[in-house]
């Protein structure tokens, strides 16, 4: 893991966030469920946010991916991958960042897969429609994925429909179909809460092995301290929409003051 700490200026930020405040309308006004958060994810680095249910963590990565409906959502603030600002770039340029730049992955696998579809086509798909290269390619590429997310028996699974597959299998398809752009970034939403807890380890082991392997930032989402022990370098504690503690996940286990953090840690076994 790398030990990046704030502002040790080595190398640029993959992802620079600051003062992200994002509002969702409420009857006459708005009403802001993210304020003024800032923070940034170095190159091969693990950011923790974490926070109990409702603390703001999904809508701060759906604010950075630009995800949230334009018309009933205000996101104010800064954004920056690689140095570049997308909060104002176009709808067309923003999908194309989504598409190569930034991969998410979230709890419930099932919901992000299409049911009708084999597995291996959909992720030839996610490569074809990024990428220019003719199917052939795209299966031996899917064949690739499947066997770095250690699939058993990739190729024999291959056609296989998503109910086919056990939750942390489709798990590990959807961590294959989002190295398939070979993102800088990957954001994972609470991508083991729905598992059992022998296949979250196996989950984080895999996030962190294709962290090495592939050197992206990872920005991961969780309410669960055991989970940021196991995976994070440094780690932002949200409380209802507000950053309470930021540091070094070790400062935080050891040091962390605020009681909504002392509250977290006292649940870890
Ligand atoms: P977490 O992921 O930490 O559990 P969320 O980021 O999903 O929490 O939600 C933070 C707060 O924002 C919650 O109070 C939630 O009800 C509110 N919220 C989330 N999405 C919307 C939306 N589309 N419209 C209005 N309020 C929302
Ligand atoms: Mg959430």
């Amino acid at each position: 893991m790398a030990s990046g700490t704030i502002g040790s200026g080595a190398a640029e930020p993959v992802l620079s966030v600051k003062g992200l405040t994002t509002s969702f309308r409420s009857g006459d006004g708005w009403k802001s469920v993210v304020r003024d958060m800032s923070f940034d994810v170095a190159p091969r680095e693990t950011v923790a946010i974490v926070g109990e249910s409702g603390s703001g963590k999904s809508v701060t990565s759906l604010s950075i991916m630009r995800l949230l409906q334009k018309n009933v959502s205000r996101i104010e603030g800064s954004v920056k991958l690689a140095g570049r600002e997308l909060l104002t770039l176009s709808e067309e340029e923003m999908r194309h960042v989504r598409g190569k730049d930034i991969s998410m992955i979230f709890q419930e696998p099932m919901t992000s897969l299409n049911p009708i579809f084999p597995i291996g086509k959909q992720i030839a798909e996610a490569l074809t429609c990024h990428q220019d290269i003719s199917f052939k390619d795209a299966k031996a590429e899917v064949l690739r994925l499947l066997e770095k997310v250690r699939i058993p028996n990739a190729k024999g699974r291959f056609d296989e429909y998503p109910h086919q597959f056990s939750g942390g299998m489709r798990q590990r398809v959807m961590i294959a179909m989002a190295l398939a752009s070979k993102p800088r970034l990957l954001i994972a939403d609470e991508p083991t809460t729905a598992l059992d807890v022998t296949i979250q380890g196996q989950i984080l082991d895999l996030i962190k092995q294709l962290q090495e392997e592939e050197g992206m930032a990872v920005l991961f989402i969780t309410h669960d301290m055991g989970v940021v022990a196991e995976v994070a370098d440094r780690t932002i504690v949200m409380f209802r929409g507000d950053v309470v503690e930021t540091g070094t996940t070790d400062d935080i286990f050891n040091r962390g003051h605020h009681p909504y953090t002392r509250a977290l840690l006292s649940a870890v076994p």
